[in-house]
């Protein structure tokens, strides 16, 4: 929940009361609340939540109410009823960009549209290009948007795919005819966009084991249900299949349905060439061989060691020369969750986040991290309430402050005051050398003006990494997840450009963004750019994603020795103690 997030429920209740045809008092008193949100200048997100909203001009008690349930519990019951009263698929239009509230309305109202497949058709018929304030131009984008959102159909985040699959494991493994329960495919190789969820199951009883899958509350369609396979589609979409094999079946069926494609390629010729044909299940012999029973395995890594290989991490599958890495006994030791020792970019209450230095300190001691990095937004990213040079030194010493008390009470953990600076657009900081010198270390990330050539954008960036104030880049390619490409640059220049100033490159492992791509990383750390795994959390929760960090990283060959966060405060080498 942001303040964007408060904002913006409010101007969707106003167009819903609006497109009800209610009293225009009170689609005007949603209307001016949502700016007084935008606008306030204190941090409303958190009044809304402690219930400090009284005195403030124009919102009403019944508004102060309203947000402070939205702030506190995530949810408004009222505008959960009010959706109620009009057709669900009327807000996937919110979803597409460049439909905000008016031309919502506009097209309820005119052309009685409430769904995207409605505004498809009006594009392409000429209705929309001809409707007042839209024009060609518009129908052009929202036709754009509306392919791009087809073609991702079926596409999920692995991070949004990630909490379901572990509930989904978790309940499987506890039915007491399964001996062993895996996920496999791409989400156990930490591909950062799956399409469908693989189990397999080892059990010599599965009828009650496909039961229990295909009656699971989350199941929205049942497309298969046999003796040893079922497929379901759970309600968000997701498809999920679930394979029953033998005990001795286990290890050959798992490094079958884990992929990928290619690299089960290169493993099924090395098992040719001793001899044997390798399929989902088993060793065969090969035709006219006078071998006898098949090796059975009790596990991938003695299948592994069979075909004449060190194990090969899921991650590492990609036939991205892991293969012969692990024949030569050249594979990395990969990093691994327990290394992580503290991460650097994290957002608080003071810009965009959710929660307050103290919050975000106290779940990082949970986690068991020794330190961790803030660096909120700048003063050009206002709209995510960066902060100026005065609210920020204020915020150096908050944190120099708090670590010392800590100190005092001898607790082992403290916080780093960084900043993630915005790259503006010749490649110049946000703020002046004088102030980055005041800092811990220096988050620099581009967050405007993304529409640059190639060229340009790469010399933006070469030109803010070479300020030597800077410590990381963050999220090199802008990148978000099935919702917006990666901007024109060159990233095997920015890489290069990283490696002579020596700086490290940011492995933002919020699921939205998962950036720098993992496919990078091993020219990265071939030519000695370090990485730094870091969860750009905006609230407690998202510390966890640190994990899928790791896994990423692991992904791109990682392994300690390449990740910054593995150092103990003592250790990293640009912090002055
Ligand atoms: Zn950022
Ligand atoms: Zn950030």
């Amino acid at each position: 929940m942001t303040r964007e997030d408060l904002a913006d429920t409010l101007d969707r209740i106003a167009l819903l009361l609006e497109l009800q045809g209610e009293n225009p008092f009170k689609i005007r008193a949603y209307k001016t609340g949502a700016e007084i949100v935008r606008s306030h200048p204190d941090d409303i997100l958190r009044l809304a939540r402690e219930n400090q909203l009284d005195g403030i001009k124009g919102l009403g008690e019944a508004l102060q109410k309203k947000l402070h349930e939205l702030a506190s519990t995530g949810h408004l019951v009222f505008y959960d009823e009010l959706r109620k009263s009009f057709p669900e698929t009327l807000f996937e239009l919110f979803d597409l960009p460049g439909l905000g509230p008016k031309k919502v309305k506009a097209l309820h109202d005119q052309l009685a549209i409430t769904s995207v497949a409605a505004v498809k058709a009006a594009c392409e018929d000429g209705r929309i290009a001809g409707l007042a304030g839209f024009g060609k131009k518009t129908a052009e984008n929202l036709l754009a948007a509306i392919a791009w959102r087809e073609q991702n159909a079926g596409s999920f985040r692995i991070g949004d795919a990630a909490p379901i699959a572990e509930q989904l494991l978790a309940r499987l493994r506890e039915h007491p005819d399964a001996s062993r329960v895996e996920a496999a495919g791409s989400y156990r190789r930490g591909k950062e966009i799956i399409h469908d969820l693989d189990f397999l199951v080892a059990t010599s009883r599965p009828a009650g084991i496909m039961d229990l899958f295909v009656s699971m509350p989350e199941v929205a369609e049942v497309l298969a249900n046999g003796a040893t396979k079922s497929s379901v589609r759970l309600r968000n979409g997701l498809q999920c299949d679930l394979r029953a094999v033998t005990n001795e079946e286990f290890a050959c069926a798992l490094a079958y349905f884990t992929g990928s494609k290619e690299h089960n390629v290169a493993l099924r010729s090395r098992a040719l060439a001793r001899g044997w044909t390798l399929n989902e299940y088993r060793l065969s012999p090969t035709e006219g061989s006078d071998t006898t029973s098949p090796p059975i395995f009790p596990d991938e890594a003695a299948l592994h060691r069979w075909l004449g290989l060190d194990f090969v991490p899921p991650e590492l599958r990609e036939n991205q020369g892991e293969i012969p890495a692990a024949a030569e006994g050249r594979l990395p030791r990969l990093i691994e969750l327990e290394n992580l020792r503290g991460t650097f970019h994290n957002h608080t209450t003071a810009s965009d986040g959710r929660n307050s230095l103290e919050e975000m300190a106290e779940t990082a001691l949970e986690l068991g991290l020794q330190y961790l990095g803030i660096a909120d937004h700048s003063k050009s990213s206002f709209q995510a309430n960066g902060l100026d040079e005065t609210r920020l030194r204020r915020q150096i010493d908050e944190i120099r402050s708090l670590n010392a008390r800590w100190k005092a009470e001898g607790v082992d953990f403290r916080l780093l005051a960084g900043s993630e600076v915005d790259i503006l657009k010749e490649g110049n900081l946000d703020f002046d050398d004088g102030l980055l010198s005041e800092l811990d270390y220096v988050v620099a990330s581009v967050h405007s003006v993304f529409t640059l050539s190639e060229a340009e954008m790469t010399q933006r960036i070469i030109r803010a990494v070479s300020n030597p104030h800077v410590t990381m880049l963050g999220h090199l390619t802008g990148r978000l997840l099935l919702e917006r490409e990666a901007y024109a640059v060159d990233v095997p220049a920015v890489i290069e450009a990283c490696a002579g100033t020596g700086t490290i490159i940011e492995l933002n492992c919020n699921p939205w963004r998962l950036d720098m791509d993992w496919r990078w990383w091993k020219l990265a750390k071939e030519i000695g750019v370090k990485c730094a795994i870091n969860p750009d959390a905006h609230r407690t929760e998202d510390l966890q994603w640190l994990w899928l960090g790791v896994k990423l990283a692991r992904k791109g060959w990682l392994t300690r020795a390449d990740v910054i966060n593995c150092l103990t405060p003592e250790e990293l080498p640009f912090l002055r103690h």
